[in-house]
């Protein structure tokens, strides 16, 4: 419940027209909790419609994604794009591939991508799109002809400078690469409509690496301002794809020991410290379960199932997995075990539970809107270098990683303090993000 009629009634009319999105429910009405103080100090945002606006996507496709299986079998995917706003720049957002996908997880995907991309200081819009296809288990060129056929499709609505898709979930180095060659066949164009682009065909160095590196910048700020850091600090993560792995690299390498990492099936615990270059292998070269690491590191424990990764003690949890891993129990366990900070990889992998529970215990939290804003930042340094036709160094993209993630930390931070809720950057990401985009819309007018 809102203190604002107002607010209560926009709740309600978002779950009447989203019926069954509960993932697109819960992250609207994080903004909108955190957006109460702004909206009784500034009426213009309710009379100008623009909360209305914002929880309503400009444009949502859907559509038939038929490819061929090795042995001749056709089967239909259905694939997704959310162009949700534009109020700031060209929709910007990666594409997910998993079974779990349907309308309700890219709504809410796409909405959360608004206010980060905002938050990153970079003129970019909010979308977001995907499939229920799972690469997992798929040859080469069963991903290839899913890719190309997803694409055919894409190709009418993506651009340069219209929108452009990235990876996430199910979505890496060789599902863009598929996608780039199809979008360049068929439109006869060499643009940025994509980023996490291989590095032969317009990527960016650093891109990566980016999440979980900024994941950790963030992580550091948030510490530093409680006079912490990384340095000497067990660390959980969840997950073991592109940003868990890149969390770990920067982690350790700020001096904090990773102890435990997972997979879907479930996950490794490794008191030496998690052999990252073991995992690499496993999971980027040989694709994998991770479970393969205890076959080389006989010290190291596997336990089957994703949620008991939260029992294992540590000072630091960086969920880099998926969304709602994190329950109310998952964060009580992490809370009595003495975790001081949860930072999020992942997006939305805390449910409103789970953050209620640290939040009352203190621990430091990083909301994922803020904390894990370096993957698509750097995007939007691909693009930049891609407009330019010029490839920075590496040192150059993460130099200005490093600041973009300050920045964000420091904007989160004021703006809870501004209105009246210190130390809560749940509120001031929502806040700080939301600010930019709804002066562009009061802007811009009715559109
Ligand atoms: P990847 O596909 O590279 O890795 C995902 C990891 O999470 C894998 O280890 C996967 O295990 C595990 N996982 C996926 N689904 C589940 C599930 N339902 N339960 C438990 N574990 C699961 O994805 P990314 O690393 O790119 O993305 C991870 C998270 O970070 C997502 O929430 C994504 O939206 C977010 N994110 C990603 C960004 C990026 O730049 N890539 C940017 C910002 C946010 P398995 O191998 O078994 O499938």
């Amino acid at each position: 419940m809102f203190k604002s009629s107002y607010l209560n009634e926009l709740m309600e009319r978002v779950i009447a027209r989203n019926p069954h999105e509960p993932e697109f429910h819960q992250a609207v009405r994080e903004v909108l909790e955190s957006l109460e103080p702004v909206v009784e100090q500034s009426p213009e945002y309710v009379t100008s419609g623009v909360l209305e606006r914002l929880v309503e996507p400009e444009r949502i496709i859907k559509f038939r994604v038929p490819w061929t299986t090795d042995d001749g079998k056709v089967v239909v995917n259905r694939g997704f794009r959310i162009q949700f706003n534009s109020a700031i720049g060209p929709y910007k957002g990666g594409l997910r591939f998993h079974p779990s996908v349907y309308e309700g997880i890219i709504k809410f995907l796409g909405f959360e991508q608004i206010f980060k991309n905002s938050l990153t200081g970079l003129p970019i819009g909010g979308g977001k799109g995907g499939s229920d296809f799972d690469p997992k288990g798929k040859s080469d060129s069963e991903v290839m002809r899913f890719c190309q056929s997803y694409m055919t499709e894409l190709f009418k609505y993506v651009g340069a400078d219209v929108d452009v898709p990235a990876g996430d979930i199910g979505v890496g180095a060789r599902e863009i690469g598929y996608l780039y060659g199809q979008y360049k066949r068929i439109t006869n164009l060499y643009e940025g409509v994509l980023t996490g682009k291989g590095l032969t065909y317009g990527g960016s160095l650093g891109r990566k690496q980016a999440t979980g590196y900024g994941l950790c910048y963030f992580t550091q700020a948030m510490l530093e301002a409680k006079g912490s850091s990384f340095d000497g600090k067990t660390v959980v993560i969840s997950g073991s794809g592109n940003v868990a792995i890149y969390a770990c690299e920067k982690a350790t390498t700020l001096g904090a020991k990773v102890i435990a990492m997972s997979d879907s099936n479930g996950y490794i615990v490794d008191n030496n410290g998690i052999d990252l270059d073991a995992i690499k292998e496993i999971k980027e070269v040989k694709r994998q379960r991770i479970k393969e690491y205890i076959t080389t590191h006989p010290t190291a424990t596997y336990t089957e199932g994703c949620s008991g990764i939260w029992t294992v003690k540590c000072d630091i949890a960086l969920p880099c997995a998926t969304q709602n891993e994190i329950n109310e129990e998952s964060a009580k366990a992490l809370v009595k075990n003495g975790v001081s900070a949860v930072s999020e990889g992942a997006n939305m992998p805390s449910t409103p539970e789970a953050i209620a529970v640290f939040r009352e215990a203190g621990v430091l939290f990083g909301p994922a809107k803020a904390a894990n804003a370096g993957g698509v930042a750097t995007s939007a340094l691909e693009m930049t270098q891609n407009s330019e036709r010029l490839s920075w160094t590496f040192e150059e993209v993460d130099a200005k990683l490093h600041t973009i993630m300050i920045n964000i930390y420091n904007n989160a931070s004021s703006a809870a303090e501004r209105y009246g809720m210190p130390g809560n950057l749940v509120a001031g990401a929502n806040i700080a993000g939301f600010l930019k985009v709804a002066d562009a819309m009061l802007a811009q007018g009715v559109v």
